[in-house]
């Protein structure tokens, strides 16, 4: 019986030419990624990176206080472990498994190899990169001025285009920590959206009923986001694959953005304030400080 596991369900390993492919291949390693296993903490240095498969890894800041928020999500269309070709080695984030699944690891020894090759492999990253710095810029900007309603429509909608169902395995307690809010607050929230007809949750499990509904109750940060990492990884030039198993960009955004002219005009003036807005206030890339009060 064939392995149900392949490491091309990664968009980035699937969009490498076939040479760099098979030249990593013997190296990637396949890992099984529980629930809430620990990566790499804080200022940890990297052992290997991730690709992950069919799991999703979670980028937190750790408070002091024990409250933590999400940075990023990382899941099929990434690779965990920027900090390590970008030269910095460590991060102040903790990575932990927030959907369990499979995954490949590689050495990371290798990863600087190949990135030093300055071949496809090193403009790949530092695409995906450049579409993981707006995921965290839009994360920052969303979770200072818009509703733990629609953070919770986004914190969904990103969830769920990276797997293969419709259905998450997360409490609300967990859904607290990551968006760094109280639990009454997602309570609230996801009871909202269940009235609405758009989720059913209930004992660890979401189950999302009405997609389309969903992207019509999130805030603009989801298509922002989604249209950036579109726009950066799905039109990489040096794949010379026919087609790629997995798209960024395969559910629908009409909902939310009329045109796709409008949408991109959309995410351009977006990015271009936020950066405007980081610039202007040097602002710590964590949530609302009034929001953080996880016990
Ligand atoms: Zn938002």
């Amino acid at each position: 019986m064939p392995s149900p596991h392949n490491p091309l369900q990664n968009y980035l390993l699937s969009a490498l030419p076939e040479t760099v492919f098979k030249r990593l291949l013997p190296n990637l390693e396949l890992v099984t990624l529980p629930l809430g296993e620990v990566l790499y903490e804080s200022g940890g240095r990297l052992r290997h990176v991730y690709f992950p498969t069919t799991s999703i890894i979670s980028l937190l800041y750790v408070f002091e206080d024990g409250g933590s928020a999400e940075i990023a999500v990382v899941g099929n269309e990434g690779v965990l472990g920027i900090s390590l070709f970008m030269g910095g080695e460590t991060t102040p984030s903790r990575a932990v498994v927030q959907s369990a699944g499979y995954g490949y690891r590689l050495k990371s020894s290798l990863m600087k190899d190949e990135f030093h090759r300055a071949g496809p492999l090193m403009h790949l990253l530092l695409r995906y990169t450049q579409a993981l710095i707006t995921q965290m810029s839009q994360t920052a900007v969303c979770n200072r001025h818009h509703s733990i309603e629609q953070q919770l429509c986004r914190w969904l909608l990103l969830s769920l285009d990276r797997l293969s169902s419709d259905s998450l395995t997360m409490t609300q307690e967990l859904i607290a920590n990551m968006l760094g809010v109280r639990r009454e607050g997602v309570t609230q929230a996801a009871g909202k959206l269940q009235r609405a007809g758009l989720i059913n949750y209930g004992r660890g499990r979401i189950d999302v009923l009405d997609r389309p509904g969903l992207e019509k109750a999130v805030c603009e940060c989801y298509a922002v986001v989604k249209l950036e990492f579109d726009r950066l990884l799905t039109d990489f030039p040096h794949s010379d694959r026919e087609q790629a198993p997995f798209r960024v960009g395969d559910a629908p955004l009409d909902s939310v953005r009329s045109t796709p002219a409008e949408a991109m005009a959309a995410t351009q003036s977006m990015t271009s304030q936020v950066l405007q807005a980081s610039q202007a206030q040097q602002a710590p890339p964590t949530s609302d400080v009034s929001l953080a009060k996880p016990k």
